[in-house]
């Protein structure tokens, strides 16, 4: 093979609680995560001369600071035996710095991507452990779907999958930087009550979501505080049929969930701030 085409699929955030600051400087957290059918396009090309990195985008890097890059690398640090040499192509789909998984998404697509390119047998454990050096939501990209997952991100329960729901998902036109969010929030939380296993338990008997559970998001203040358009996007979801709407990562993506595709596209159609991302998307399960 000596080329292949592939799907990076972004995630949102179902519930989002923050446990405890570590030692290590790290949080702890219990978060459900959602693959969505917003997907960056990728497109892995074998080449001599190292890793090359293509970006429909002109302000994603090129280099090392690429995280598809540092999964490249990975690899070929995991594979010596085979001449290091690829050419990544990027199709920016997923707004960048949103809280959606956009790049963390892109370094787990090239990792799958490398190891069928090379026609090599992927071992999804050994990654699993490896990949959370380069940011806490590739393991959990490696698969998606609807996923119970802990610690660093490294821990993953798999759940039954969610069901196809609709979803309008918002950007407002603003990059919100993760760890000033963490930073906020630790200098603004109080002690929040988080019913974290009556939600794992509600998803895991499958029964219709009960949404009034603690679908929440710990991180909702301190995003809001930085990006106050996060509130103005919930203000005009509220007054359209969503279930659920909810901010995803450390925001500034607002989404709201409809019973049917027809709501949600109507409302996407229709949506009044002309400089947001916005898109009407549906959960997919694992790929
Ligand atoms: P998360 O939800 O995991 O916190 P995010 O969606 O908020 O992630 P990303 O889109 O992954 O954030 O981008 C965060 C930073 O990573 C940006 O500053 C961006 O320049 C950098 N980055 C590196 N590689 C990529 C990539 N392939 N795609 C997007 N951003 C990337």
């Amino acid at each position: 093979m000596k080329e292949l085409y592939l799907k990076a699929p972004a995630k949102i955030n179902l519930a989002l609680h923050v446990k405890n600051l570590r030692e290590d400087g790290f949080h702890e957290l219990e978060m459900i995560m959602q693959s969505i059918s917003l997907a960056d396009r990728i497109k892995l090309k074998k080449k001599s001369g190292g890793i090359i990195i293509k970006n429909s985008q002109a302000d994603l890097p090129t280099g090392s600071e690429n995280l598809a890059y540092q999964a490249a690398e990975i690899f070929f640090a995991n594979n010596p035996q085979i001449n290091k040499g690829v050419e990544i192509y990027i199709e920016k789909n997923i707004p960048i710095a949103a809280g959606m998984a956009g790049g963390s998404t892109d370094a787990a697509a090239v990792l799958r991507g490398l190891y069928q390119l090379f026609d090599l047998e992927i071992n999804l454990d050994f990654l699993r452990q490896n990949l959370v050096e380069i940011g806490s939501d590739v393991p959990y990209c490696l698969e998606g779907g609807t996923v119970f997952a802990a610690g660093k991100g490294e821990i993953l329960e798999k759940l039954p999958f969610l069901g196809e729901k609709y979803l309008v998902v918002v950007t407002p036109n603003f990059r919100i930087s993760t760890p000033k969010v963490y930073k906020l929030y630790d200098e603004i939380k109080g002690q929040q009550k988080f019913d974290f296993d009556s939600v794992l338990a509600n998803l895991k008997k499958e029964e219709k979501v009960n949404w009034s559970l603690d679908y929440k998001n710990d991180l909702t203040q301190a995003a809001e505080q930085i990006c106050p358009e996060i509130k103005e996007v919930k203000d005009i979801f509220k007054n359209t049929a969503a279930e659920f709407t909810l901010v995803s990562g450390s925001g500034p993506t607002v989404f709201s969930i409809y019973e049917n595709r027809k709501q949600a596209e109507k409302v996407a159609a229709a949506w009044p701030r002309k400089n947001d991302f916005v898109t009407a998307v549906k959960t997919i399960p694992k790929y």
